[in-house]
């Protein structure tokens, strides 16, 4: 090795050794006759320093900039009193350089890595190699790391064994557009890169695997909107012989032991609340919440109908938010929610603050007169000082505005503690919702999830009201897993095809070696995928997933940095039996 130590290892014990250092200049500072070196490596940062009297080692520190790389031999010992660095863990120490090789110079880099400063993404993504140099994208590295080492140590422990699955495969249909790759031998066909290894996990319950896991990459080609990689990390579980409850129970028992293992993130509550999605859907407007503060939704429907209001009497649904001290809330921020609200499709916002330094305040009290307000005030608890915001509308539109709004003000308001995780589970969802466009039922979670078993007979009666086995697991306002107990039974299989209008030769065209795997024995299973990118985001406390992947790609889903995708050779083309349009 190049190297005895690491930058980050050396200590007062180690006082009088000769070392080897190799890693980066982090900061270079001459005073003439010393020169002092901050050499940086993936560990920390240890200072060196040359004395004019070592003519060749302060030579060579003479040229050093920034991001060189060098190897450093010298003698370990204290620094001088008064000028150790609490900051640094080998802030006691410093190595008095003997010899001095420049291994690599560096140009000047387009930002700066020993400092952490806002930082262009684009600029970051072009030269990501620089960008994971510094100290909090190489921290998100090493956790990503710890998240998978203690993943599989864990379930090893609990009899999981981990089973790759092919990456060129077919279409496993997760709701997204599918990545295809031609085949050169076959002319005109295609595999498909796998939206999740879905079937491959049931297929190996078949196998008799009974408890797999993988670290598994998922590819889906959607709009960039949001906070989505066109390919992403599940941990992909599946199980044998489990009920809805062993699943969550395993999940909840492992997460919980990873946060507490790799952060000093607190979970808000033990064991994880459950709620029903009928539940979420009434409390919090969406199936993904956060639990780290109030503002629950209330429902104010019967009260304000009928209450001569035309806007709440025409309206399908009341329902409002409490914002605790939002009395003082001035019309300027009111008209700014009111836009906020209009902008997922709201048609306005009533509010009223019973009471406050200007006394009570509405925008419908002259409406709907003072005992019904009052009413509706107590209703949902509003008090003196508290701002109460409403929004009228067909159900759906209610959700989704007043959902928005509580994350929006919590942000605002700064209530949510970065430092909590405030896990919860949300079961017992639509087996499917109805597509108005396609004019069919589709699958709320995916065509595998099995209805709740009570619920079977509705799938003729009324499919619209049959639950699913489906378990989603949230976490502060995200989805970070969703899973399912599966249909292992080729007859119900096949009644759910034929629901969402999947004729029978397309199911069997596409899913034949399921219905077929099914005829063989297939035990009951289920099964759940946490998104890997999504934990590692919330346990390095980053905004968004592109944080904690390596080399992640634009929103507009290009590789910056190689340039990927791009064109390629004709020659390459003509073997897949390709021809470009126009
Ligand atoms: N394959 C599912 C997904 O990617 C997870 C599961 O049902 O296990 O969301």
């Amino acid at each position: 090795m190049l190297k005895t130590h690491t930058c980050g290892e050396l200590r007062v014990d180690h006082i009088g050794q000769t070392v080897t250092l190799a890693g980066w200049v982090n900061r270079r500072r001459d005073q003439g006759g010393l020169i002092f070196i901050d050499l940086r490596d993936r560990w920390g940062i240890t200072q060196t320093v040359a004395d004019q009297n070592n003519i060749a080692a302060h030579a060579v520190m003479e040229e050093l900039r920034n991001e060189y790389v060098v190897q450093v031999k010298g003698r370990v010992r204290a620094r001088p009193a008064g000028s150790e660095n609490p900051k640094l863990a080998t802030g006691s120490i410093e190595v008095e350089a003997l010899e001095v090789t420049l291994l690599n110079p560096a140009k000047t880099p387009p930002f700066y890595i020993n400092e952490e400063a806002a930082v262009d993404e684009t600029l970051r993504l072009k030269y990501r190699y620089l960008d994971l140099r510094r100290e909090r994208m190489r921290n998100n590295l090493v956790l990503r790391h710890k998240i998978t080492q203690f993943i599989r140590n864990y379930l090893d422990g609990q009899g999981f064994i981990e089973v790759e699955t092919p990456i060129l495969f077919k279409t496993t249909p997760e709701g997204a557009r599918d990545y295809l790759v031609p085949s050169r031998v076959h002319p005109g066909k295609f595999y498909a890169l796998p939206q999740s290894p879905q079937q491959l996990k049931q297929l190996l319950q078949v196998a008799g695997v009974e408890k797999y896991f993988q670290i598994a990459r998922c590819f889906r080609d959607e709009d960039q909107r949001g906070d989505r990689q066109p390919e992403f990390t599940q941990l992909d579980m599946e199980m044998s012989y489990v009920r809805r409850d062993d699943v969550m129970n395993l999940v909840e028992g492992l997460i919980t032991a990873l946060v507490e293992s790799v952060s000093d993130k607190k979970i808000l509550q033990k064991p994880w609340p459950r709620f029903t999605y009928q539940e979420a859907m009434e409390r919090f407007g969406d199936d993904k919440f956060d639990l780290r503060y109030g503002m629950e939704l209330q429902n104010v429907t019967e009260l304000a109908k009928g209450s001569g209001y035309k806007i709440f009497d025409e309206a399908e649904q009341v329902k409002a938010i409490v914002v605790s001290g939002g009395a003082s809330y001035s019309r300027k921020q009111i008209d700014e929610m009111t836009e906020f609200a209009k902008s997922f499709g709201a048609k306005g916002l009533a509010w009223a603050a019973p009471g406050g330094a200007e006394g009570a305040r509405s925008s419908f009290g002259k409406f709907v007169g003072e005992d019904r307000l009052k009413a509706m005030m107590e209703k949902i608890g509003a008090k003196d000082g508290d701002l109460a915001l409403f929004v009228a509308d067909k159900a759906t539109v209610v959700a989704g505005v007043l959902s928005r709004m509580r994350a929006e003000l919590a942000a605002r308001l700064d209530l949510a503690d970065p430092n909590v995780l405030a896990f919860c589970w949300v079961i017992e969802f639509p087996l499917f919702s109805w597509s108005e466009e396609e004019q069919r039922w589709d699958p709320n979670h995916h065509l595998f999830t099995s209805p709740l078993p009570q619920d079977i007979p509705l799938l003729d009666a009324d499919p619209g009201k049959a639950r699913g086995a489906q378990y989603d697991m949230v976490c502060n306002n995200y989805e970070v897993a969703g899973g399912s107990i599966r249909i292992h039974d080729r007859k119900l299989q096949e009644k759910v095809f034929q629901l969402i209008g999947l004729p029978f030769e397309v199911a069997q065209e596409r899913f034949g070696h399921m219905l077929e795997a099914f005829e063989f024995g297939t035990p009951p299973h289920g099964g759940i995928a946490p998104g890997i990118d999504r934990l590692a985001m919330l346990l390095a406390g980053e905004p968004n997933i592109r944080e904690v992947i390596a080399f992640p790609k634009s929103q507009q889903a290009s590789d910056l940095m190689a340039g990927a995708p791009s064109p390629v050779e004709p020659k390459q083309l003509k073997e897949l039996h390709i021809a470009i349009e126009g």
